[in-house]
This record gives structure tokens, C-alpha cells and sequence, in this order.
């Protein structure tokens, strides 16, 4: 047995599908000019079978989305056929007597270097049109695999050295059994989101294996604890699939109690809902129960392609989501990249501390276009729905202000456009940086609601990295310093008459939910998996038995004693724990 971090939890049983490396390895030796007509004609074959690799894209996709979508691989095609890009080639195999990799991937540097440079948007776009084209030249030159995953065989394993939220953001939950990365932590995005589609994931084995796993190989993860087997004996395999019968059962168990309202014996009523990031988490999220959505993560609108959004196509997808709710809210959170979210085709400058650096509001307030464009399309989309508006990250009035100076000038060209839009939306902020929290009472003022961001404000008010393995022991949400930021931020949103909810991985955790009810949250939203089992448990808590048994926790001074009360509250009210 193989020992990593259980980041999402279930069974998996199945072959193992291992995800070939990205990087590309390029020669290092010079050319003799004898070589030159040799390299030419390997970059114009290249350029061939790149050509017709991309008529096929083209073709296959027409058929899917319409040819609207496909005109960005004419313009891959038109970059391939231009004199000027392959004159660029040429003349660094000739002048620098470098092989033909080599001067195709400095000639992808050199003009996405100087587009990027270009203050036009239209430019920046050719320049990842460049980059990416490059790159399919660069692989046909190298002979490297495409890399994609099966989709037509038994639904396996997937093994990673690590997976960015934007591959996972590819991966289609009915062909992954599981998931297994090397590297990673549990409150990544990527691990976010692995728990929000339902698959297994396990993370952080690189330490514990002693051999490669190979594709092919047999595998059992259990997201739970962590634990990993390859080419497991008869009786493991058996035992686990016992195991996942069992947990499967439990689930249709729990099923019964989808359409019951989410309150308390003695009547608190409160809002059950769902973090998604994409429409296919939505369909999840409704089958799981939801009563509306409490956090969209837009960003992986963004991260779905090779540039930003159009505010048309943003529009269709608020407009999709909100429609679908049928009348229950949706909570659009502003683009919150940076961090462990990157785009590819945005380039974030090299930081020591991303997490404290260029990202969320910050990236919004000093792209003023971009944030425009999301905020109309937010607009629009709240014509056709409950739609709510979030900052993430927030700091200070003033990004507040200026965040809201940019939506009233969103709000007038829409105005003056004629085009419909909600003028009574709710604006509320992200609680996830301890200054918010303790200028809570003065936020309160400037907004309709607050929504508690725990996960990062666990590792901001611990100053622990929520990435880092090393340290994950001292990522502590039961801390005694998070459970006064919480009463701190409840307090100040009741006496300001606004309403709060939480949206961390906290909210979730059926650990909590007495201290939820003692402070008297309006709303939790959470991964979809974790809504059912909340709501079992509300179904049996008390808000006035709660509310006395956390009377004590206040005063804790560990975190091991705080658990300790709701354990023996939870046993008490007759409430098994797991
Ligand atoms: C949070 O920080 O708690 C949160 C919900 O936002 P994210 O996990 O997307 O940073
Ligand atoms: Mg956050």
C-alpha cells in the first residue's frame, strides 16, 4: 500500500492512465552548413503535417460547435503559410547554425515577445495564436505524442505529475475513474474541483513510490485517507469494491432527504448552496439539491480557452446558469486568477508570493477593460435570474469603491445601449483577508452581503500557504484565531442588517455546522458532495442547543479542544460522527 493525502473522497478500481510531460527538450548542438537544406525541409514538413493536423481539428470540430468556432484555426493556418514567420526560421538555422527546433521555438519567442509589447488587445491575441500554432510545429518536429486523453476506452486512473485547474477543467468525469497526482495539497483549486465533480482524488505520492506507475497497471485510491495500491492481490481488490457497494448505498441513502427544506428541529432555515465553477457542476449540484448557487468561480470560464472571453459568450453561460436555478440565486464572483489559477494565454509576472500578489480585484481593478466587459455580461445575465454580484479578495473600502465606480459605468452604457439588466442587483464581498475582517463594520456599509472565504482566510490568518504540503499540518481551520475572525465578520454584518453567508471548504465540513447554527449564518455554500450529508445533519441539530453548547468555544485556546466540544455535542444530540 502506498501512502499520499486523500484530497477527494470515494473509490476508484481501475487501470492506470499516465499523462506524459509537457515540457519540450531541445537540442543543444550546432549545425554544419551542410545541414541547412536538411533542417528547412524538416520545418516545411512540419508545417505540412501541422497544416493538415489542423484541417482535421477543423473538420471534427465544425460538426460539434458550429463553424463559427473554428476561425481561430484559420488564423493558425494563416501564421503557418506566412513568409514572414517562416523567413524568421530560416534565418536563425543560417545566421546561428541552430537545428530546426531550436530556431522555431526562438522564432515563437521572438514575435510573441513583441506582440505582447503591442498595447492592442487584437495584437496580444495573435500573439497566442502564434504560441499556440509553435507549439504543434514544435511537437511534429520532436515526434512528442499529442497529448490527450482516451476517450474511447474503459474509463481509467488518470496519473499526473500534477494537474493545473485548467486540465482539469478538460477532464470529463465519465471517462476519469480517479485521480492520482505526485505533487499537490488538498485545498488546491485542482483538488476543489475534483471534490466538486465527484471523482476521487488522491495527491502526494511522490515521496512514497519506489517505481513509476506504468499505464495499464491495476489500481484501488481511496480519496478518503489517501491510500493507493498497484496491482493490488484478488482479496484488496474485492475488499475495496465491497467498500465502494457500500459507500455508494450510503449515498442513495442519503438521496431521500434531496427535496426536504434545509432546517433545524427547531425551525432555523438555512440556505443549503453550491460552489460550481462550470455548467456541468451545475447539473450536479441541482441533482445533489442545491438551493441556488452561493459561488460561481468564473475563472475557469477562462481558463476553458486560448483567450479571454468575448462578453457575449461570458453573457450565454450567466445568462445558461441563472436560467437553469429557475428562480434560485446565483452568486457570480468577479475573476479571481492568480495564485494557483493562471491563464495561459495571460501572463502573470514571476512572483515570490503569489498569493499575495497580482490577483483577483487587484488584476480587475488595473485591467479596467477586461473588468468591464465581465461586469456588463454579469448584468445582462441578472435580467434572467436571481443573479448576485461578488468581489473576490477585498482589502479595503476604497477597491470597493473603485470596483463599484467601474460597474456604474457598466450600468450606464447598458442603459444607454437598452439593454435590460437588474438595477436592484445585490453587491456583496469575499471575507477571505483578515483586514476585511476587521474593518468588517465599515464594509458592511458599502455592501448587501458578505460571503466568508475560509480557505483563504485560514492561510492568511495563519500565514499558511494552502498550497504547501510541507506545512499542511498547520493549515487549521479550527484554530482559536479563525473562530474570532468568523464571530467577528457574523457580528458586524447582523448589526449592519446585511447577510452573510460562508463559501469555503469549511462550510461542508459537518463538523461545524453547530457553530454555523451559534452564529447564524444566512447560507453555506459548498461542494456539491458535501450538501446532502449537511442537511442530514441540520435535520437533527438544534440552533438553541447549538448556540449554548458554543457558548464554550469562544473561550478554547486549541484547536484539538474546539473539536472536542462539537464531537461531544455532535454524541450527545445523538449524532454519529464520519
Ligand atoms: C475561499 O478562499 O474560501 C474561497 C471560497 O475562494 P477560493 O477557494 O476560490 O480562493
Ligand atoms: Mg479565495
Amino acid at each position: 500500500m502506498i501512502q499520499g493525502i486523500g484530497a477527494s473522497a470515494g473509490i476508484a478500481i481501475g487501470r492506470a492512465f499516465v499523462l506524459p510531460n509537457w515540457e519540450w527538450e531541445l537540442p543543444e548542438q550546432k549545425i554544419d552548413v551542410a545541414d541547412f537544406a536538411r533542417e528547412f525541409e524538416r520545418v516545411y514538413e512540419g508545417i505540412r503535417t501541422s497544416k493538415s493536423e489542423i484541417e482535421q481539428i477543423k473538420d471534427e470540430l465544425k460538426d460539434v460547435v458550429g463553424s463559427e468556432e473554428t476561425h481561430i484555426f484559420d488564423a493558425h493556418l494563416a501564421i503557418l503559410d506566412d513568409p514572414v514567420f517562416m523567413n524568421e526560421i530560416q534565418g536563425i538555422i543560417q545566421r546561428q547554425y541552430k537545428a530546426a527546433e531550436v530556431a522555431v521555438k526562438e522564432a515563437i519567442d521572438h514575435f510573441v515577445t513583441m506582440f505582447d509589447l503591442l498595447d492592442d488587445e487584437y495584437m496580444k491575441e495573435r500573439a497566442l495564436d502564434i504560441k499556440d500554432v509553435g507549439n504543434r510545429l514544435l511537437k511534429h518536429l520532436l515526434g512528442a505524442p499529442e497529448i490527450t486523453l482516451p476517450s474511447d476506452t474503459q474509463p481509467f486512473i488518470l496519473i499526473a505529475k500534477e494537474l493545473s485547474p485548467s486540465q482539469l477543467a478538460h477532464i470529463n468525469p465519465d471517462h476519469v475513474l480517479g485521480i492520482v497526482t505526485l505533487a499537490g495539497s488538498t485545498t488546491s483549486h485542482s483538488a476543489i474541483m475534483a471534490r466538486a465533480l465527484g471523482v476521487p482524488l488522491v495527491v502526494g505520492i511522490e515521496n512514497s513510490l519506489d517505481e513509476p506507475i506504468q499505464t495499464g497497471q491495476i489500481m484501488v485510491i481511496d480519496g478518503s485517507d489517501g491510500s493507493l495500491y498497484i496491482d493490488p492481490a484478488e482479496a484488496i481488490i474485492e475488499a475495496y469494491t465491497d467498500r465502494h457497494r457500500q459507500q455508494t448505498e450510503a449515498k442513495r441513502r442519503l438521496h431521500v432527504i434531496v427535496d426536504h427544506h434545509a432546517v433545524t428541529p427547531d425551525g432555523k432555515r438555512l440556505e443549503l448552496a453550491a460552489n460550481i465553477s462550470s455548467l456541468k457542476e451545475l447539473e450536479i449540484a441541482l441533482s445533489s439539491g442545491a438551493q441556488g448557487v452561493g459561488l460561481f468561480r468564473t475563472e475557469f470560464l477562462y481558463m476553458d480557452r486560448n483567450r479571454f472571453p468575448l462578453e457575449e459568450e461570458q453573457f450565454e453561460v450567466y445568462r445558461s446558469v441563472a436560467e437553469r436555478l429557475g428562480g434560485e440565486h446565483l452568486v457570480i464572483r468577479t475573476l479571481d486568477v492568480g495564485g494557483d489559477k493562471q491563464l495561459d494565454y495571460f501572463e502573470l509576472p514571476e512572483e515570490d508570493n503569489p498569493f499575495l500578489g497580482y490577483r483577483a480585484i487587484r488584476i480587475s481593478l488595473d485591467q479596467k477593460d477586461l473588468f468591464k466587459t465581465q461586469l456588463r455580461a454579469i448584468l445582462r445575465a441578472s435580467h434572467y435570474g436571481q443573479v448576485r454580484l461578488m468581489y473576490p479578495l477585498i482589502s479595503s473600502v476604497e477597491e470597493v469603491r473603485a470596483a463599484n465606480a467601474v460597474l456604474e459605468e457598466a450600468r450606464r452604457e447598458l442603459e444607454a445601449e437598452g439593454i435590460p439588466y437588474d438595477k436592484g442587483i445585490k453587491i456583496g464581498v469575499m471575507i477571505e483577508v483578515p483586514a476585511a475582517v476587521v474593518i468588517a463594520d465599515m464594509l458592511a456599509e458599502e455592501v448587501d452581503f458578505f460571503s466568508i472565504g475560509t480557505n483563504d482566510l485560514v492561510q492568511f490568518t495563519l500565514a499558511v500557504d494552502r498550497m504547501n504540503e510541507e506545512i499542511a499540518h498547520l493549515y487549521d481551520p479550527y484554530h482559536p484565531a479563525l473562530l474570532r475572525m468568523l464571530k467577528l465578520t457574523v457580528d458586524a454584518a447582523k448589526r449592519c442588517g446585511i447577510t452573510v453567508g460562508v463559501c469555503g471548504e469549511l462550510a461542508g465540513d459537518v463538523r461545524a455546522l453547530p457553530l454555523w447554527l451559534s452564529l447564524d449564518v444566512d447560507e453555506l455554500s459548498m461542494s456539491s458532495h458535501s450538501i446532502l450529508q449537511v442537511k442530514e445533519r441540520l435535520l437533527r441539530t438544534s440552533q438553541q442547543e447549538s448556540r449554548q453548547a458554543c457558548e464554550k468555544l469562544f473561550h478554547c485556546r486549541t484547536s484539538g479542544e474546539i473539536l472536542g466540544l462539537l464531537q461531544e455535542f455532535s454524541a450527545k444530540t445523538g449524532v454519529k460522527e464520519g
